[in-house]
């Protein structure tokens, strides 16, 4: 599963190279208590302690102490095992980076932002990433996207054609890789809304809109990074953007958290999620629900949407305006939420686990009593949904943002003829 391509350099270049002070200080403040690995869904699914928490960080701990540590600075630093090193490399990336330990360790471990690290080591020594995620810095230069889509395509499939594109507006609107090319009711949605909102909005050439960067980020392959964000951030700043939009939660993350450092300074622009933006709209009598739902929906927090931004309340608002909606929620929500299973760039290398950890989220929906489960990111989207095929429990999913285009679809029969049910 490691990745064989790559040249594994056998180095005694320190470990703890790619982290920083306070990273260490986490690695050594781990007490091995196991709290967390009653939260982890990788742990849930199979029972793997190599993905554990702790046992990865003690292992990174040992590998540190063979090349740093006293004997080794007195001596020779020694040699660790390739087999070791492998496994350790299998594990780190078998981890989906849901964030659900750090959310639930004892001594405040941010391991949604370690484990990422430890992975841009494993790449750094020839050992990461895994599988097929090793072809993604090639693929992304040459198409833009990493799924060797045809660039001129981006929208072409999805796009309403009803809908105006500003050349230059206030508010942009990033669609992301896998909303265009594999969640398209999700970004078709996002442009219905803002479209019923009446917000003029720009949007960069297909060829353009490139990757954001997160799956390069979060494999450790890092090497493209500051050049993506510099076009993105360029282009929308020649357009004059002062608010960029978009659904998918990684990209929120990566350009929110990493972007300012990869493009050297605070950005030109600011990021929101798109259920941020429509709240206000909502909030700001900006968009209305004449017409209404009677169902039982429940709303899955996608990992780096909640844990990752602290985007909670705003999906909840949004859906609680929606006339006659029952929200309920899973008994991990918020902060807490499960992952789906396709976290980390897991969901194609580790397919088994991406889908038996996306049933739990299934089967918890339906024994609720939930008549459609919605979700708020593309790669659960796609991930739950392929879960969906063959499972003995079945609830339509439905995109936070598909949902809310289903109701006001057609503004003048929602608006002025259709009642609340
Ligand atoms: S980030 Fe998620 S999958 Fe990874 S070890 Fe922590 S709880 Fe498990
Ligand atoms: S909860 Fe924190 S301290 Fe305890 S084992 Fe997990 S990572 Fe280590």
């Amino acid at each position: 599963m490691t990745n064989k391509n790559s040249k594994f350099k056998k180095n005694k270049s320190p470990f703890s190279k790619g982290l920083t002070p306070l990273q260490l200080i986490e690695l050594d403040a781990c007490t091995q208590c196991g709290e967390c690995l009653k939260y982890c869904p990788v742990q849930e699914v199979t029972g793997n302690l190599a993905v554990s928490p702790p046992e990865k960080i003690r292992m990174f701990r040992e590998f540190i102490k063979a090349t740093e540590g006293l004997k080794a600075k007195l001596f020779n630093p020694k040699d660790i095992d390739r087999k070791l090193l492998e496994e350790f490399t299998k594990a780190v990336y078998e981890c989906t980076t849901c964030g659900a330990c750090s959310q639930n360790c004892t001594v405040g471990i941010f391991t949604q932002r370690l484990w990422p690290m430890l992975r841009k080591e494993m790449v750094r020594r020839g050992l990461g990433p895994v599988g097929t995620q090793a072809e993604m810095p090639g693929v992304i230069k040459k198409t833009g996207n990493p799924y060797n889509k045809p660039p001129e395509d981006r929208f072409k499939t999805w796009f309403p054609d009803d809908v105006k594109v500003y050349e230059k507006a206030d508010i942009a609107y990033y669609a992301g890789c896998t909303g265009a090319y594999e969640a398209q009711p999700m970004v078709r949605g996002d442009i219905q809304v803002l479209n019923a909102i009446g917000e003029q909005f720009t949007m960069l050439p297909p060829e353009e809109e490139v990757c954001c960067g997160f799956p390069l980020f979060i494999t450790g392959q890092h090497d493209m990074l500051e050049d993506l964000t510099r076009r993105l951030v360029g282009a929308y700043k020649a357009k004059g953007v002062k608010v960029l939009l978009c659904s998918c939660p990684c990209c929120v993350n990566i350009m929110a958290r990493d972007w300012p450092v990869f493009y050297g300074k605070e950005l030109p622009f600011k990021i929101r999620h798109i259920t941020q933006f429509v709240a206000d709209a909502i909030k700001h009598g900006r968009l209305h629900f004449k017409r209404g739902l009677k169902e039982r929906i429940i709303y899955h927090d996608p990992c780096y949407l909640s844990r990752g931004v602290g985007v909670i309340d705003e999906p909840r608002a949004v859906l609680r305006s929606i006339p006659g909606i029952g929200l309920l929620e899973f008994e991990r929500h918020g902060l807490n939420s499960r992952c789906c299973g396709a976290g980390g760039a897991a969901r194609k290398v580790f397919h088994e686990n991406a889908v038996a950890i996306g049933r739990l989220t299934i089967d918890e929906a339906v024994d609720k009593g939930a008549d459609r489960l919605v979700l708020s990111c593309p790669a659960c989207y796609v991930k739950v949904n392929e879960a969906m095929q063959g499972h003995k429990k079945q609830i339509k999913i439905v995109d936070i943002m598909e949902l809310v285009a289903e109701i006001i679809k057609d503004k003048n029969t929602e608006f002025n003829s259709q009642e609340s049910k």
